[in-house]
C-alpha cells in the first residue's frame, strides 16, 4: 500500500516523552514527503474528526515538554463496532491511510482491533510511565518517572534522617512494580513492596526490625500502589501496631510522577521510536509496536506484545535489592 498521509495520536494515560515522539513522527514523515494529521484526544478525537494538519513547525519546542500537545482521552465508545466504524469513516474522509498510536496497553488493544477490522496500517509506540508493556525494555516516560521518584525519596530522606522517622512512600504502579523496584534501589530504600510479589507483612516487619537493630537514622519503605498489602496507609497502620514507638509518616507521590520535562533518555528514545515507527510503516510493517531491546530499536507484532506472559520485573535487580537492604 502506498502511504500518503499518516495520522498520529496519543491515548490513555499521558507520559513524559509523548511530545518528543509526536515531533519525531511528524518530522520523519515530512522528510519522507508524507502529510501528517494530528488526531486530538486519541480515539475520541478520531470518532469526532478532531483533526489538525501538522507541519515541521507545529512541533517546534515541544521535545522538552511533559504531557501531550495532542491531548489524551479514555474513550469507551471506541470499544464498540459502531464507534470504530465512525472513526474509520472520518479517517477515510480526511485521506488518512496509516496510523501511529502512542499509548499503553489499552491503546495497543484498540489499535490492533481497529487495524484488523479495517485493514489500516498501524504502528504503536509504547508510552506509559509504568513500563508494563511487552516488546520493549523501556516505555516512554518510565525513566523520567523514576528520576522524579528518586528526587522525592532523596528529599524525604533528608527530613526522615533529621527526626529518625520511618517513611512509607507510595509510588505509581497498580499492576506493575517497575517504578517501585527501580526507584527503590536507586533511592536506597530499606524495603520495597511490589504488586507482583506477595511478600506479606511479616517479611517487612523483619526487615524493619533488622534496620532498627543497626540503628539506622532513617528508614524508607517504597510501596507500589497495587501492592498486595493494600497500599502505604494500610502497611503503615500494621507496622505501627507492631512498632508503636516508630515515628511513622506516609507520603503518596501521586500524579506528580506523570508530569515534568522528559529526561534525556526519554527524549532520545522517543525520537528513535518516532523515526522508526514511520520508517517501518513505509516498509510495509503493520500491526506492530516499536521497542527497545538492549540498545537496538526492534519491532514486535501486537499479537505477540499483547499476549506475552513475560515477567517484566528484573529478577536480578530484585535479588540485588534484597542484598542492599541487609
Ligand atoms: P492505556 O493506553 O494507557 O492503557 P486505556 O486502557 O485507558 O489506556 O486505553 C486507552 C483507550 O484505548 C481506551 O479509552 C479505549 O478507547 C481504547 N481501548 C482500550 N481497550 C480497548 C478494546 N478492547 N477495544 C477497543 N478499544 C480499546
Amino acid at each position: 500500500m502506498n502511504i500518503k498521509k499518516i495520522g498520529v495520536f496519543t491515548s490513555g494515560g499521558d507520559a513524559p516523552g509523548m511530545n518528543a515522539a509526536i515531533r519525531a513522527v511528524v518530522r520523519t514523515a515530512k522528510y519522507k514527503g508524507l502529510e501528517v494529521t494530528g488526531i486530538y484526544r486519541g480515539y475520541e478525537g478520531m470518532m469526532e474528526a478532531d483533526f489538525v494538519e501538522m507541519s515541521r513547525r507545529s512541533v517546534s519546542s515541544i521535545i522538552q515538554k511533559g504531557g501531550t500537545i495532542l491531548k489524551s482521552a479514555r474513550c469507551l465508545a471506541f470499544k464498540t463496532r459502531e464507534g470504530r466504524q465512525l472513526a474509520y469513516d472520518n479517517l477515510k474522509k480526511h485521506g488518512i491511510d496509516a496510523l501511529v498510536a502512542i499509548g499503553g496497553d489499552g491503546t495497543f488493544t484498540g489499535a490492533h482491533l481497529f487495524s484488523q477490522e479495517f485493514d489500516i496500517p498501524v504502528m504503536c509506540i509504547p508510552g506509559t510511565i509504568d513500563n508494563d508493556l511487552y516488546g520493549t525494555d523501556y516505555t516512554l516516560g518510565y525513566d523520567t518517572a523514576n528520576n522524579t521518584v528518586i528526587e522525592a525519596i532523596d528529599k524525604i530522606r533528608d527530613t526522615a534522617s533529621s527526626h529518625s522517622r520511618v517513611f512509607f512512600i507510595e509510588v505509581m504502579g497498580r499492576d506493575s512494580g517497575c517504578i517501585a523496584l527501580n526507584a527503590g534501589v536507586g533511592g536506597g530504600a530499606e524495603a520495597i513492596l511490589l504488586p507482583e510479589i506477595d511478600s506479606g507483612i511479616d517479611t517487612l516487619l523483619e526487615e524493619l526490625s533488622f534496620a532498627e537493630e543497626r540503628e539506622k537514622s532513617s528508614m524508607i519503605v517504597v510501596i507500589a500502589e497495587g501492592d498486595q498489602n493494600g497500599g502505604a496507609y494500610n502497611v503503615a497502620k500494621r507496622v505501627k501496631e507492631k512498632f508503636g514507638h516508630f515515628d511513622i509518616k506516609v507520603s503518596i507521590l501521586g500524579h506528580l510522577q506523570r508530569g515534568g520535562a522528559p529526561s534525556s533518555f526519554d527524549r532520545v528514545l522517543a525520537t528513535r521510536m518516532g523515526y522508526n515507527a514511520v520508517k517501518e510503516l513505509l516498509k510495509g510493517n503493520t500491526r506492530a509496536t516499536v521497542g527497545l531491546r538492549g540498545t537496538e530499536i526492534i519491532t514486535t507484532p501486537l499479537e505477540e506484545a499483547l499476549h506475552s506472559k513475560e515477567f517484566k520485573l528484573d529478577e536480578e535487580l530484585l535479588e540485588i535489592a534484597n542484598i542492599m537492604n541487609k
